[in-house]
């Protein structure tokens, strides 16, 4: 059903050009061509460290012009009969993943991860065409975004959609990371970065979950980040402090006789570095279970050593099913999880960009209600 209210245009923040600033275009508006596609209003888009990639061009490099921002949340304005239930009015949060996917390929037929969505949809459908904000598909940095009514979830009564929309990348990241993880109460896990967009997220999933949790990060900004939450996880400064002495520390604990013994049983790494890596391997006990987020170009170096002799297994994570959304939602409900959010104007988002830059903790957002 069309809504009659619905404007010609719109205004877009337009990367033209890699390793430069979005420019704000009037645009006609895009046309729901789907019948499973909804067309929402944008309340709020957040920022996440893919945009930056992204917007280099060193990394899986957009076709220009690029809309990005797979991380959004607002408010339908216009459905079909095959909306999936949802109505004009219902405020959604949207992910990028999730698009359009075929439904009939192995993946689609037989969903994979730790909370699989039902047979007939996977986020990590093999024909999808790429995501929302990531590839050639226009994301949520535009005032109205075309969406695939299957990839979003109802945002939950009480939470803003400036606090929606970070949990729709970063939340659901880390979230899905750490079920990964498959670690009941009471066992370890540590978070390299804990400082940052998922992992300040990550700190107050993990604790919440039961698990003793360990945050590790190196910048003053982050570590302070870290420490202002007050979840409960030990926050360690890898740069004062070795991987072996805290290690020892969790030892000294747990009554582990060796070094081999001692220790986290998985490590989330979220920096691209090699020392965040090599210390979070390091703080791995053996036969640990390493869950890789990050995504250098340069890539990781893996020693054969921790693979072989220490019997430490790697797995890498990108993002969680809509299973994993919604369970992340009520989850983030139940424990009073917040993203730590600056907002600012959607006239202003090359000054948030340049605040990420300069290296703001939490999560930066553009808020739509906001007036420059
Ligand atoms: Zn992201
Ligand atoms: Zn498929």
């Amino acid at each position: 059903m069309a809504n009659t209210d619905i404007p010609k245009t719109m205004w877009a923040q337009v990367l033209e050009q890699y390793e430069s600033p979005y420019r704000l275009q009037e645009l006609p508006m895009p046309t729901v061509d789907d019948p499973n596609d909804i067309l929402i209003k944008v309340d709020a888009a957040s920022y996440c460290h893919t945009d930056a990639v992204l917007a280099s061009g060193k990394m899986h490099p957009p076709p220009l012009p690029h809309i990005g921002c797979h991380e959004f949340a607002g408010t339908v304005v216009s459905v079909s009969d095959r909306s999936h239930g949802l109505k004009v009015g219902d405020r959604v949060a949207v992910p990028g993943r999730g698009y359009h996917v075929c439904g009939k390929c192995l993946e689609c037929q037989n969903p994979s991860g730790p909370v699989p969505d039902d047979p007939g949809y996977s986020v990590y459908c093999a024909n999808t065409g790429g995501g929302l904000g990531v590839g050639d598909r226009a994301g949520g940095f535009r005032e109205y975004a075309v969406v695939d009514s299957r990839q979003v979830a109802i945002i939950p009564d009480g939470m803003a959609a400036v606090e929606a929309a970070p949990l729709m990348c970063a939340g659901l990241t880390i979230y899905a990371a750490l079920r990964k993880c498959e670690l009941g109460p009471g066992r370890r896990v540590g978070i390299m970065g804990c400082g940052g967009g998922l992992g300040h997220l990550g700190l107050q999933f993990a604790t919440k979950m039961g698990l003793r949790t360990t945050g590790v990060d190196v910048t003053p900004q982050a570590l302070e980040l870290a420490r202002t939450l007050q979840t409960g996880a030990t926050i360690v400064d890898a740069s004062a402090e070795s991987a072996e002495d805290v290690k020892r520390g969790m030892g000294k604990e747990d009554g582990g006789a060796s070094l081999a013994e001692m220790g986290l049983d998985a490590v989330i790494i979220l920096p691209d570095s090699q020392k965040a890596w090599d210390y979070g391997m390091g703080l791995l006990k053996d036969g640990g279970l390493l869950v890789l987020v990050s995504f250098p170009p340069e890539g990781f170096h893996v020693s054969a050593d921790d693979l072989v002799f220490r019997r430490i297994r790697i797995i890498g994570s990108l993002i969680g099913s809509n299973k994993a959304m919604n369970e992340m939602f009520e989850f983030v409900v139940r424990n009073d999880v917040k993203a730590r959010i600056r907002t600012y104007p959607f006239a202003k988002l090359n000054e948030l960009v340049d605040d990420y830059h300069a290296g703001a903790g939490g999560k930066l957002v553009v808020d739509m209600s906001l007036k420059q």
